[in-house]
């Protein structure tokens, strides 16, 4: 019989989503016109903006002629995609990326998860916990760590707690890692790291010969100015960092998938042997040999983004998730709760009441408000005492769901 990759035994069955799938329909089972609304998974709700559907409509058009056919595009994305973005991104933020950095990709959780293609065994890796899961399971997949303990902890893994003590900033690892997972506008607590913070990062990272592996998939969602978008905002970090971006938060791409991955030229890995070795070059031939491109229709909607009407609208998008973001923090505060998050991000991270722990705290909405949120604990041991509540919504769900909270 043909052998598993027993690496995926080794992942922590049946949790968070299926968890809460399984109790969101056993209440619905016992109580079937309870009015449930959804504030867990962090899927927006709200159309896609119109200068992108015009984009795909025409290049839909286009496609239904011999002239404007396009089969296989260039695997790292079309030029005119990689300059509208470097140019708008990148180069308007004061970051040296040029278009040649940038990979346009089908998502960022696939980036995040097959960047480890190019990355050794042996690499001591840090995540904060809690954590988007994704980059615990992708290095767990690849056989990067050992088995999970009884907390839900794998070995080889080192974990960087981010609670209410420290701001939410992980704290830099004590001894040497390799590979550092960063995520601002943090998912799953709303943080975001000024450049302060940022620096310190990269200056360890520099010192320690060390990857960090940035996703600024929300950093649309920033509202201060003074805060940085990109880590290449930071000195040092082209020699140092990855970042992955995605449409799918600020544009509502989650359906229609587009992403990108900066690779700076010059940022250097080490062989076996000791020799340096460029990661670009390494990426360039990964994405070439098991990816074929984004459809040019898809790109063609990305572009729009950076239109002057795909700009306005992906705005109005942003503020109309932040208003809602603001609604949420300010009656649960009236509530009484302790919140965190919800001004720089699209999620509220909440300090569940003395007394009950993240999935008491979820059984407790959903029995009482019919609100579905999402257990900290289950991105992360130091999660447990917190808990997720997401701005992607309708305002008539979100007001709906606050009114039901302030009257428990
Ligand atoms: C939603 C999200 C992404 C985006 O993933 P896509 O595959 O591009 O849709 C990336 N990182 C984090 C932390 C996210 O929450």
């Amino acid at each position: 019989m043909v052998q598993v990759n027993g690496n995926y035994l080794k992942l922590k069955a049946g949790y968070l989503f299926p968890e809460i799938g399984r109790r969101v329909k056993a209440f619905s089972e016992a109580n079937p016109t309870a009015p449930i609304i959804r504030l867990g998974i962090g899927d927006v709700t709200e159309p896609l903006p119109e200068a992108c559907r015009t984009a795909m409509k025409g290049a839909i058009d286009e496609m239904g002629t011999r002239e404007g056919f396009h089969g296989y595009g260039p695997e790292q994305g079309y030029p005119w995609l990689r300059e509208a973005i470097a140019k708008a991104d990148f180069q308007s933020r004061g970051c040296a990326v040029s278009a040649e950095e940038i990979f346009v990709s089908d998502g960022s959780k696939c980036d995040s998860s097959n960047i480890l293609d190019i990355l050794g065994e042996g690499n001591r890796i840090a995540v904060t916990d809690p954590v988007y899961p994704v980059y615990v399971d992708s290095n767990v997949m690849a056989g990067r760590t050992g088995d999970a303990d009884d907390a839900g902890q794998y070995g080889g893994l080192t974990y960087l707690p981010i609670t209410a003590s420290n701001g939410f900033i992980a704290p830099l690892p004590e001894g040497k890692v390799d590979l550092i997972y960063l995520c601002f506008p943090n998912n799953p607590t709303g943080a975001v790291a000024t450049k302060a913070q940022l620096k310190q990062w990269v200056d360890y990272a520099l010192a320690n010969d060390a990857l960090i592996l940035f996703d600024a998939a929300y950093e649309a969602f920033i509202q201060d100015p003074e805060l940085p978008h990109s880590i290449y905002e930071i000195d040092g970090a082209r020699q140092c960092a990855i970042e992955f971006r995605s449409f799918s938060k600020n544009a509502g791409f989650t359906g229609t998938r587009c992403a990108l991955t900066v690779v700076p030229k010059g940022l250097m890995g080490t062989a076996a042997n000791g020799e340096k070795v460029e990661l670009w070059a390494l990426w360039n031939r990964r994405q070439c040999t098991k990816f074929n491109g984004v459809s040019y229709i898809v790109q063609r909607g990305a572009e729009a983004v950076y239109s002057a009407a795909g700009q306005a609208q992906v705005k109005a998008l942003v503020s109309f998730y932040m208003e809602n973001a603001a609604i949420i923090r300010q009656e649960l505060k009236a509530a009484g709760l302790t919140v965190y998050g919800g001004e720089q991000a699209p999620y509220v991270w909440i300090q569940t009441p003395e007394g009950q722990d993240s999935w008491g705290f979820f059984d407790h909405l959903l029995g009482n408000a019919h609100v579905v949120g999402t257990p900290g604990s289950g991105f992360g041991a130091a999660g447990e005492g917190y808990f997720r509540l997401s701005a992607f919504n309708s305002r008539a769900n979100v007001e709906e769901a606050m009114r039901r909270i302030r009257s428990l």
